[in-house]
């Protein structure tokens, strides 16, 4: 029978490539097109699997314009796969706009379900899977990465990151600070890959045993077990608030110097503990 038409949503291994899905294969063969995120990167796929579906490429700075085009086919009855460098399309991954575009336009949409890297990770962890939220990539700067943590850790299921491994040990340091170094972690590299590594423990242990290698490589998925919001550190501690309140009245100081103080006797730096305020601030609101 041949391929329906619509929009096929298929997922691409992670890495081994024995993890291309049997109906992936055939839906590549017989689409009329795979628009990829990187069709250089996908011809590489179709080459070792001898699939000849002409490509069109469909990534985050033409998505918009790409997805016009495709609608267009689509509505005159073409089979359009989608796919991203690797894993399923549209998680932390182009492939989202164009299936909710088709789904407007009426279009059927089609998953090609296969390997995916934060539900890979997780089904290992040990962590409960009851239970879990997919937060994709913390953002990069510090700052900002510690209040996300601060505000999306609240809610007690097993937490889901990807993360770059030249900034694995920084977020490892900013969850000791916002957890506890009991927190327990678990850090999944290279999933699928000949160096595919588990590490899973008290945060402090990871971070210390991540940060004596010479260097991080690999893809990261990172995962917290459920924390409860009495647990973490961050409440636990008096409030930066309260104590630049307190030394302010007590001692005449001004906000600027209270929170001086403040940041040296935490042993943290004045920009970090202005963030702090600020977050708690924010938490306030
Ligand atoms: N769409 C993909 C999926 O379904 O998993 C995710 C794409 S996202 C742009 C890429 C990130 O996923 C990497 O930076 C890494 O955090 C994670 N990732 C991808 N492949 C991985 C692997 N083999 N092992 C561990 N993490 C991986």
């Amino acid at each position: 029978m041949s391929l329906a038409p619509g929009l096929y949503l298929v997922a691409t291994p992670i890495g081994n490539l024995e993890d291309i899905t049997l109906r992936a294969l055939r839906i590549l063969r017989e689409a009329d097109r795979i628009a990829c995120e990187d069709t250089r990167q996908t011809q590489k796929l179709l080459n070792h699997f001898e699939i000849r579906t002409p490509t069109v490429s469909y990534h985050m700075h033409n998505e918009g314009s790409r997805t016009e085009e495709l609608l267009a086919q689509l509505k005159d009855g073409a089979r359009i796969a989608v796919v991203s460098d690797a894993g399923t399309p549209g998680i932390a991954d182009p492939g989202g706009q164009i299936a909710t575009a088709a789904i407007a336009a009426g279009i059927d949409v089609f998953p090609i379900p296969g390997a995916n890297a934060a539900i890979s990770g997780l089904i290992a962890s040990g962590l409960s899977t009851e239970r879990f939220t997919f937060h994709g990539f913390l953002p990069a700067k510090a700052g900002q990465r510690k209040t996300a943590l601060e505000e999306l850790l609240r809610d007690g299921t097993t937490h889901i990151f990807y993360e770059a491994p030249h900034r694995i040990v920084d977020t490892l340091a900013d969850i000791e600070a916002v957890f506890g170094p009991t927190q327990h972690v678990v850090v999944a590299r290279e999933l699928t890959k000949l160096h595919e590594e588990f590490l899973r423990g008290l945060t402090s242990e990871l971070r210390s045993q991540l940060a004596e290698r010479a260097s991080v490589r690999g893809e990261i998925v990172l995962m917290l077990a459920p924390t409860k919001p009495e647990s973490t550190s961050a409440e636990k501690r008096s409030s930066i608030a309260t104590e630049v309140a307190t030394l302010m009245k007590a001692e005449a100081l001004s906000e600027k110097d209270a929170l001086k103080r403040v940041a040296r006797e935490r042993g943290i730096g004045k920009s970090e503990a202005y963030r702090e305020l600020q977050r708690e601030q924010n938490r306030l609101r």
